[in-house]
């Protein structure tokens, strides 16, 4: 077979096994949030920031954690008391429709208000992969460039959401804020921008109360 063959017919198998996915969450009533972005832009951090808006909106959250190694990012929602599987991919750098599954066959979803799957942190393949989700986040950081949207436009086209995190930062970095987010219009002009600051707050209230009326 030929290589691009064995490509449709990956992407076509991963699809199926996301209509699956979808369907279970569905029945179960939970709403399923995708974050991709690159290594190190506060993925988890933000999930840290949500978890006591969950608990004081009497919504109940589960995480799917993805990495190359480790449970730590799992470990640190746990200590928080969130409800978290580790996925250890073990070398592959994004996360399908089967891993999800795999991760979740003997969990009860039943009563579950949000499911959120932390992606491995790439913006390149895991924009590929489907997993079943109802909303899909690209988190960036003012710690990177803000050219990101030109170069990984698959990231920023596929999303619905897009949060600029570590705004905190700013003064310490050569990051054009209004270029970047007219880049990730330009990917995206349907595309929901927040800016935020895991450190000192900015912006959190304002994402989670979007989201959380977003799942309502
Ligand atoms: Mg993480
Ligand atoms: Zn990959």
């Amino acid at each position: 077979m030929s290589r691009i063959k064995v490509e449709k017919n990956v992407y076509n198998r991963n699809q199926e096994l996301a209509e699956e996915n979808r369907r279970r969450f569905q029945q179960a009533g939970a709403y399923v949030v995708n974050m991709i972005s690159s290594p190190g832009s506060g993925k988890t951090s933000l999930i840290e920031r949500l978890a006591p808006r969950c608990v004081a909106a009497g919504r109940r959250l589960f995480v799917i954690e993805g990495d190359v190694e480790t449970e730590r990012d799992a470990d640190r929602l746990r200590r928080l008391g969130v409800e978290a599987v580790q996925i250890q991919t073990h070398g592959a750098c994004h996360l399908d429709a089967a891993a999800v599954a795999r991760a979740l066959a003997g969990a009860e979803l039943a009563g579950v208000d949000l499911l959120i799957i932390e992606n491995v942190g790439n913006l390149i393949c895991p924009t590929g992969f489907d997993l079943g989700e109802q909303l899909r986040i690209v988190v960036a950081s003012t710690a990177e460039g803000d050219d990101k949207p030109l170069k990984y436009p698959a990231a920023y086209h596929k999303a619905d959401v897009c949060i600029l995190n570590k705004m905190d930062l700013l003064a310490w970095v050569d990051f054009d804020v209004e270029r970047f987010e007219a880049a990730a219009r330009r990917a995206n002009a349907q595309l929901q921008l927040f800016r935020t600051s895991c450190r000192t707050g900015e912006g959190i209230d304002a994402w989670c109360d979007w989201l959380m009326q977003r799942r309502a």
